[in-house]
């Protein structure tokens, strides 16, 4: 499992892949992602301080994912973001949260604020189909329309290549994306452990039709598979 990587292209900023005590939602039908998790704070610690001093600070930017919410950093690791953010002058510093801790954005906003480092928060949104994000991805968000959505977020997840989406689905979704959020993550769909399974015609459908539309959008990040960060498995 590689854990560190930097960027170098579009928005270049150096990303690590931390363990937390694991996603608290976990029923997105899609992921099992959130796998990749453990209860021991002090082993988690220990792993993620391993990676965390892979930082230099080369773009003064990071991000900061662990296959959940920050929420889900045990303290030491959290105590050990801002001490790296500090020795190694980083400016910007990124993370992902679900929905369900929107309340808890403000304080991590304020720690991160009061050294001197701006913060941006990433919600994985999957959809802005509230019935197929809601009924078949399970994403949690409930009714919450795209304005109320990104209100305590910036930047957005898409998940594209699932069986049902349509060129104009996914040209929809990016566009309410970047309409709402500074930036926006498109994954692709790949076959993973769960019942969930990429659909080839779509994904046929998104290289030809849409990717080539906003490969180039500085505002706009494609992985085509989940490892394209260089972090993950
Ligand atoms: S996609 Fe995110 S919120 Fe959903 S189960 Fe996976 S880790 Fe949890």
């Amino acid at each position: 499992m590689e854990r560190y990587s930097i960027i170098h292209e579009k928005n270049p900023r150096e990303i690590v892949l931390l363990r937390g005590s694991g996603c608290k939602w976990r029923r997105c039908t899609f992921c099992d992602y959130h796998l990749d998790a453990s209860l021991d704070e002090e082993a988690n610690f220990q792993l993620n301080k391993q990676e965390l001093d892979k930082v230099t600070g080369i773009y003064r930017h990071l991000e900061v994912i662990n296959s959940g919410s920050f929420t889900e950093l045990d303290k030491q690791t959290c105590n050990y973001i801002l001490r790296v953010c500090k020795e190694q002058n980083i400016c910007l510093i990124h993370f992902e949260c679900h929905w369900l801790y929107r309340e808890q954005i403000q304080n991590l906003r304020q720690e991160f604020t009061n050294i001197g480092v701006e913060v941006k928060i990433k919600i994985g949104v999957e959809t802005f189909d509230h019935d197929f994000r809601e009924n078949v991805l399970h994403k949690g968000i409930g009714e919450a329309n795209p304005m109320h959505i990104a209100a305590p977020f910036d930047e957005v997840c898409l998940l594209f290549g699932l069986g049902g989406q349509t060129s104009r689905s996914m040209e929809r979704d990016i566009q309410t994306g970047l309409a709402y959020f500074e930036r926006v993550c498109v994954n692709v769909m790949v076959e993973n452990s769960t019942p969930v399974k990429p659909n080839r015609e779509v994904i046929r459908i998104f290289l030809q039709e849409i990717y080539p539309k906003y490969i180039e959008n500085p505002r706009v990040d494609i992985l085509i598979n989940n490892t394209d960060f260089g972090v993950g498995a």
